[in-house]
């Protein structure tokens, strides 16, 4: 038995030399910058409120695009997360194309921003066109920046933490807006891990309009911004 055991194990160690070898000596390490993480179709309760914890134990900053219809009944979500340093921005109030609806996607954009002052005050609030859709018209008629989006996770489709977590950690530029969705679970957690691990490498998590005071970028009323230095054109 002992002299299989010690057999085994002179087996092993020429392997396992060879598997450190392998390795280099130390590891790159990825070129460390700022980025953005949205959170559209929100509020989400239990979801909202676990990101919201975990973004604070990390000293993390997102942006949460909210939908006017769901604010009823979740005020302390949203006044919690402008408590905590985060971003709140204007996704319409029951999730309409912004290109295709004229005046309704107005309306849309205007109950929104006033159930967010009603809650919140200020005002302006920026905006993400539901799935990124907006029409020049929309864009003259907007009275704040919008905010479309450089790195999708397609995170509503993906499902699954590990994989939006990879994809994010893949995928990061200096600079970049993250488009994900706080309605799913798997967002929450992939999201989460994936400060974990750009953080652990210098990484910094910001809102969006801290990206664009970073990136000394004046946001304009009336674009659509993929990120601070790079506009969405528009037809
Ligand atoms: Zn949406």
């Amino acid at each position: 038995m002992k002299r299989n055991a010690s057999f085994l194990c002179l087996l092993l160690l020429p392997l396992l030399a060879l598997a450190r070898e392998a390795r280099p000596a130390s590891l790159p390490a990825a070129e460390a910058g700022c980025i953005a993480l949205t959170f559209d179709d929100s509020p989400n309760g239990e979801n909202t409120e676990r990101l919201l914890d975990g973004l604070a134990a990390r000293g993390a900053h997102a942006t949460f695009f909210v939908i006017g219809e769901q604010i009823e009944g979740q005020e302390p979500l949203l006044r919690r997360m402008a408590a905590e340093g985060h971003q709140v921005g204007n996704h319409t109030f029951t999730h309409r194309r912004l290109d295709t609806s004229g005046a309704v996607g107005r309306q849309e954009l205007a109950r929104t921003e006033e159930a967010l002052r009603a809650v919140l005050g200020g005002g302006g609030y920026w905006i993400r066109p539901p799935w990124g859709f907006a029409s020049a018209e929309t864009l003259r008629e907007a009275d704040a920046p919008l905010i479309y989006w450089t790195l999708d996770t397609e995170d509503w489709r993906v499902r699954n933490a590990r994989e939006v977590a990879r994809r994010i950690v893949a995928d990061a530029r200096d600079g970049d807006i993250v488009l994900l969705h706080d309605s799913y679970g798997t967002s929450v957690d992939g999201a989460l891990a994936a400060v974990d691990a750009l953080s652990a490498r210098g990484w910094e998590f910001v809102t969006v309009e801290e990206l664009f005071a970073r990136m000394d970028v004046a946001p304009e009323t009336g674009c659509l911004y993929c990120r601070p230095d790079q506009l969405r054109e528009v037809k």
